[in-house]
């Protein structure tokens, strides 16, 4: 679907940096004075001075705590812009892009420093001024980052991709040219992508009739305006359909019509490897289908947590355009919204699963869950359920970070994050894992050998299989 009339209500950034009048009796004729004259670099000092050096984020920092040599996010965030702002010519430092992006340092400092603000903004600058288009590492971050053109063309043809890029001779030389690590298995391309099914399944019209017949079932008029826009994002389309079949089938089943509009990558990737340019030319096309459907009354529903934290934090903290606050106030991670709009709770508590579902699961609340308050919501929920037992992992990163853990010369690091994880996993009594990000699944995975499900698979075992 494409929603041609993206006229939205993007906020000005640079609102408020003009000075106050004082004088009641100024205001006739008044002429603001452009103080920070307007620039395409953020000017972040306000957050910068309230930094008073308590190293809390340090402390909380997963990437500091085993890797010696990174000098953690009091020094990539306050630190390095004061650097700049007192030499003209002082470059970004490299170290920056050891950081995976995980945005604990925001959650942890209680100052309320932007620091992952700070961080994306100096990865891009360190990216654009400093890094030679011709390195290897640039080569192989581009390649990451823009994972969904890859997908594209190797979901055209899956049994072919799949075959290859698991073939232990790519793999090798995967990591001699590129730098992207032999150690993992890389992700199946799916034999259908999702939105293939959906367009097959009869796309919006047969949602709308799916919806209006659960509405019916529930007791609620069969014309009730509830509708969701779904933002599957990459993975969700080439990797993991089952993940959105679930979310647009449990939606559904609320009384939802569902619409899956056009949309690039969340940039999520992009952000973390300093590729803010690739990350705006999805953005752009993300906030025009988001705002120009929230305009007729569409919430935005997203399975992946990290795109959903793109999509309201990073999204208006980076970039200027018209319709994105109306994008990121409009957007939500699913069953968070489930919970919100819907008695989530009761309709699990009544529910059961069958014995295919039936487990004791160990879950994994990612970094970014953490960052929108969603660490527990699944632990709280499916702790009602019937024929389900469900154990925290605890609240260590699980390490991957995206495309971090991609990366040869991250392998390691990755992995020393991950154990905690991992050792949580394998003492919970558990042997199935959960958690709502992709990348986080893939470690879970990797360390533990357990299947891995989302929240919304079991939702709907829960809910839809059960009628
Ligand atoms: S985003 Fe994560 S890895 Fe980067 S500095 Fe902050 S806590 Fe450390
Ligand atoms: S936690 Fe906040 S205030 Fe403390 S050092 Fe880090 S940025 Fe500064």
């Amino acid at each position: 679907m494409s929603d041609a009339d993206p006229s939205g209500s993007g906020a000005d950034p640079d609102a408020g940096r003009g000075v106050e009048p004082t004088d009641p009796g100024a205001d006739e004729g008044f002429e603001p004075v452009d103080v920070f004259p307007d620039s395409d670099d953020f000017d972040l000092r306000p957050g910068s001075d309230s930094c008073y050096k308590c190293s809390t984020c340090d402390t909380n920092c997963p990437v500091a705590e085993v890797d010696d040599d990174f000098p953690g996010p009091k020094f990539q965030g306050p630190e390095q812009w004061r650097l700049k702002q007192n030499e003209d010519d002082y470059g970004i430092d490299e170290s920056v892009m050891d950081c995976s992006n995980c945005m604990r340092c925001d959650n942890a400092c209680p100052a309320g420093v932007p620091l992952s603000q700070m961080h994306n903004t100096a990865r891009g600058q360190y990216v654009s001024d400093e890094m030679s288009r011709f390195s290897r590492k640039y080569l192989r971050n581009r390649v990451l980052a823009n994972y969904r053109l890859f997908a594209r063309l190797g979901s055209k043809v899956p049994r072919l991709s799949n075959a290859l890029l698991n073939n232990r001779a790519v793999q090798w030389l995967n990591e001699r040219l590129l730098g992207i690590t032999g150690e993992r298995e890389f992700p199946s391309f799916a034999a259908e992508t999702f939105r293939e099914w959906w367009t097959a399944r009869g796309g919006a019209a047969a949602s709308r009739e799916h919806a209006a017949t659960a509405r019916e079932r529930r007791g609620e008029p069969r014309d009730a305006d509830k509708r969701v826009a779904y933002f599957h994002g990459c993975y969700a389309n080439y990797n993991t359909p089952e993940v959105a079949r679930a979310t647009v089938r449990v939606f559904e089943w609320f009384g939802y019509e569902v619409a899956v509009p056009e949309q690039g990558c969340s940039g999520t990737p992009m952000f973390a490897n300093g590729m803010l340019g690739d990350a705006r030319r999805h953005a752009e096309t993300n906030v025009a289908s988001l705002s120009a459907l929230a305009e007729r009354g569409y919430d935005a529903v997203a399975s992946c947590t990290s795109c959903s934290m793109a999509l309201r934090q990073e999204y208006p903290e980076l970039f200027d355009i018209d319709g994105i606050e109306a994008a990121a106030a409009h957007t939500f991670e699913a069953v968070e919204y489930l919970r919100i709009h819907e008695d989530l709770r009761d309709a699990v508590a009544d529910a059961e699963v069958d014995d295919d579902s039936a487990a004791e699961f160990v879950y994994h609340a990612p970094c970014h869950a953490r960052n929108q308050g969603l660490a527990r919501q699944s632990l709280e929920l499916f702790r009602e359920l019937d024929g389900v037992d469900i154990e925290d992992a605890g609240d260590s990163c699980s390490g991957i970070s995206g495309t971090y853990g991609w990366k040869a010369d991250k392998y390691e690091t990755s992995m020393a994050i991950g154990e905690e994880m991992f050792d949580h996993m394998e003492a919970a009594a558990g042997e199935t894992g959960m958690t709502e990000c992709p990348t986080c699944a893939m470690q879970m995975e990797h360390g533990t050998g357990y299947e891995i499900r989302h929240p919304l698979e079991l939702l709907e075992a829960a809910l839809v299989d059960d009628g």
